[in-house]
């Protein structure tokens, strides 16, 4: 409820935790899906039997599979959409999130960060207590998604503002501080 006693919907988007202690990691029986030295949890197409272990064991239903052979965008130059750097993901296999870890190999932020346009995303590295992501974890007192379940997950989620600060431009919308 919100604080006038209404009902009140607040989004939640989810997607790989990026746990530091991976069930999926544990159930893969060919080691498809293994943990970066960065902490990603990344994925090995070329190892993927299809088998699913890693979906029944991921509790944030994280993972998907591949039904059909990629529907490849004719264009990435020419349509801006996309990344021609991320390999397309052959029939028969599970895909997740990796972090745009092409990008981030770059420097570069993954494209949920950049591409938000209500900056509602940050990405960095939470061993450096410098760094704005750990500060904003301390900061807003933001928590990860089933911590009881002991996967250490390393998406945090920070408390909703109340007061949105909600902008008009030229027809499009835009949230402030
Ligand atoms: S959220 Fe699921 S897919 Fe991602 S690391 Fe954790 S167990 Fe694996
Ligand atoms: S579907 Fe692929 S990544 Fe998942 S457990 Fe099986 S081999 Fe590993």
């Amino acid at each position: 409820m919100g604080p006038d006693g209404q009902p009140e919907l607040i989004y939640q988007p989810t997607g790989c935790m990026h746990c530091e202690n991976a069930p999926c990691v544990k159930a893969c029986p060919t080691g498809a899906t293994y943990k970066r030295e960065d902490g990603i949890t990344a994925q090995n197409y070329k190892k993927c039997i299809g088998c699913r272990a890693c979906m029944a064991a991921c509790p944030y239903n994280a993972r998907v599979f591949n039904w059909g052979p990629p529907q490849h965008i004719p264009s990435f130059e020419d349509d801006h959409i996309g990344d021609a750097r991320v390999p397309s993901r052959p029939k028969g296999v599970v895909e997740k999130c990796t972090f745009c870890q092409e990008k981030v190999d770059h420097g570069e932020d993954p494209a949920c960060v950049t591409g938000c346009p209500a900056k509602a995303r940050f990405f960095g590295d939470l061993n450096d207590p410098n760094s704005e992501i750990a500060r904003l974890i301390r900061e807003r007192g933001a928590k990860t998604l089933l911590a009881e379940l002991g996967t250490k997950p390393t998406v945090y989620y920070a408390p909703p503002r109340r007061k949105l600060d909600i902008r008009t431009f030229e027809g499009r919308v835009y949230y402030g501080e």
